[in-house]
């Protein structure tokens, strides 16, 4: 086999062997996770949305690092999401807003599968606040990326419910379909964040507001989805299952777009908002710092030279 045969198939092995496992993890899409943090930095104003924007490219592709570390990492899966309906009722105001107290009062074991999303949040916002004080602002670019990934991920309706890919209702695979396939298809040029930032003031009990935001929707998708597989055939169905097919020898997307595809711009636009103001919340209560570059650099006009202040 001649040298460039070889290396192909070693990529070949490599991509099938890193997509797969992907596949059966939960989050939306990678380039969903990539626009949700370039929109994002386009919101911050000042300092910080200066040198967020000198650091776009970084930020944005490292979105998608917390479901790359879920592959080494057996803690990190479950800070991704919170199977909400299984601790209590909607809207959830009887759930703990301690994690101490939650272990105390379901188990560490139950914890660990039905997730704590909120708590994860909450560690890389306090993160971000102690690197922005201290100025490792190259840290803060990683702390950044990733606090944003953990916040978007509760913006997908079906990262806070137990029936989290329609396997208690007969709509196997509805969640990759969903936040992928459809997203990428229909919605990831077509994303338009409007509003203005707000102070958060307290992480945990703002990720239980998006998660009680988010839960209604699961019924809708899940609605969406019946109607979109109503006509496939038994074989079509299954091969729902596979996140990486794009079923396009049928209408399911399609229909599954027409039905629900206003769901997902609202919860990723919404998600855009969140994230930014969760940075610029975060900077302010750091005092503020003034990031090394910026204090130099000025804006940047649209071939990239600088403008004067
Ligand atoms: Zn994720």
């Amino acid at each position: 086999m001649s040298g460039y045969r070889t290396r192909c198939l070693y990529l070949i092995l490599f991509c099938t062997c890193i997509l797969i496992p992907i596949g059966l993890l939960k989050g939306w899409g990678f380039e969903t996770h990539k626009v949700i943090n370039r929109e994002a930095v386009k919101f911050l104003p000042g300092p910080l949305g200066n040198y967020f924007s000198q650091n776009v490219d970084y930020i944005s592709e490292h979105s998608i690092d917390p479901d790359l570390w879920k592959e080494k990492d057996p803690d990190e899966g479950y800070g991704h999401y919170m199977d909400c309906d299984l601790y209590g009722d909607y809207p959830f105001l009887d759930i703990p807003r301690s994690l101490d107290l939650l272990i105390e009062s379901y188990g560490a074991g139950k914890v660990k599968k039905w997730g704590i999303a909120p708590w994860r949040i909450e560690e890389y916002y306090h993160r971000l606040i102690e690197q922005f004080k201290a100025g490792h602002w190259e840290e803060a670019n990683l702390t950044a990326a990733a606090l944003a990934h953990y916040i978007s991920d509760i913006h997908m309706p079906l990262h806070v419910v137990a029936n989290y890919d329609g396997q208690l209702t007969g709509n196997d695979g509805v969640h990759g379909q969903w936040e992928t396939q459809m997203v990428d298809r229909y919605l990831l040029d077509n994303i338009q964040p409007k509003g203005i930032l707000f102070t958060v003031i307290e992480p945990v009990e703002e990720s239980f507001t998006v998660m009680k935001e988010s839960y209604p929707y699961h019924f809708d998708i899940l609605r969406a989805d019946s109607l979109a597989r109503k006509n496939l055939s038994g074989e079509k169905r299954e091969r729902l299952k596979d996140w990486r097919d794009p079923m396009a020898d049928t209408n399911y997307h399609e229909i599954l777009f027409r039905e629900s595809g206003d769901i997902a711009k609202e919860r990723i636009e919404m998600a855009v908002l969140r994230v930014a103001s969760f940075w610029y919340t975060a900077w302010i209560k750091a005092g503020k710092p003034m990031p090394e570059e910026t204090s130099v650099k000025t804006e940047l006009d649209e071939k990239g030279y600088m403008v004067s202040p």
